[in-house]
């Protein structure tokens, strides 16, 4: 199965994503987790990347493409793929149809979680990730057992540096000028489903159930 799950920042994409695969057991495939990644280790894609992102900016298009389809060609995407955070833009959109038909593996079904931003800006600025297993929390709504460490590996709890409400708003920016049009290009194909994601996580992710099902 191959699956896009775009919406804005704190819509709940990655929390989504952990229930997709446990479900239908395909990869999950962040190009922010990737890019996130690269950075930590210090390598020239995360070199290249950092700035851009610490600015709340979209990375180079040259630079994410490679980096897809070198990861699609892993032995786990096999039986298919859950892409997070991918296409972006449009230019990311048109090049990925073309890896996708190449490899055979062409998008079936995008998922479009939709929040208004008085919430988005709750979940953000109250979020705090594990920088060693990757693991979510958030102050409020989901709190680690023992304050500010994680419950999964025991390791302190951050919070990512774009994370604020004035990258938030950058962020929303880029999302409605860059990724808005990526979902037009998809509905063209007629494979989005928009999911109102402002509900409980259990509730949303019958709804995904629900637009997944009707895959083939
Ligand atoms: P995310 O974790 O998906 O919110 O991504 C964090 C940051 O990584 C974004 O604000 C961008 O700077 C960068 N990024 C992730 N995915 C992409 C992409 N497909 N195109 C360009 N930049 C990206």
């Amino acid at each position: 199965m191959n699956i896009l799950i775009m919406g804005p920042a704190g819509a709940g994409k990655g929390t989504m994503s952990d229930l997709i695969l446990k479900e239908y057991d395909i990869p999950h495939i962040s190009t922010g987790d990737m890019l996130r990644e690269n950075v930590r280790k210090g390598t020239d894609l995360g070199k290249e990347a950092q700035s851009y992102m610490e600015a709340g900016k979209l990375v180079p298009d040259s630079v994410i493409n490679g980096m897809v389809e070198k990861r699609l060609q892993e032995p786990d995407c096999q039986k298919g793929y859950l892409l997070d955070g991918f296409p972006r833009t449009l230019v990311q959109a048109q090049t990925f149809a073309e890896i996708a038909d190449k490899i055979g593996k062409p998008v079936e079904a995008v998922i479009a979680l939709e929040v208004d931003f008085e919430i988005l800006k709750e979940r953000i600025t109250g979020r705090r990730i594990c920088p060693k297993c990757g693991a979510i929390f958030h102050m409020k709504n989901h709190p680690p057992k023992v304050e500010g460490i994680c419950d999964e590996c025991g390791a302190e709890l951050s919070q990512r540096k774009d994370d604020t409400v004035e990258q938030l708003k950058v962020r929303m920016d880029e999302y409605e000028k860059s990724t808005k049009p990526v979902i037009d290009f998809y509905e063209g194909k007629g494979v989005v489903t928009h999911i109102d994601a402002a509900n409980k996580p259990a509730e949303v992710f019958e709804k995904i159930k629900e637009a997944l099902g009707k895959i083939d």
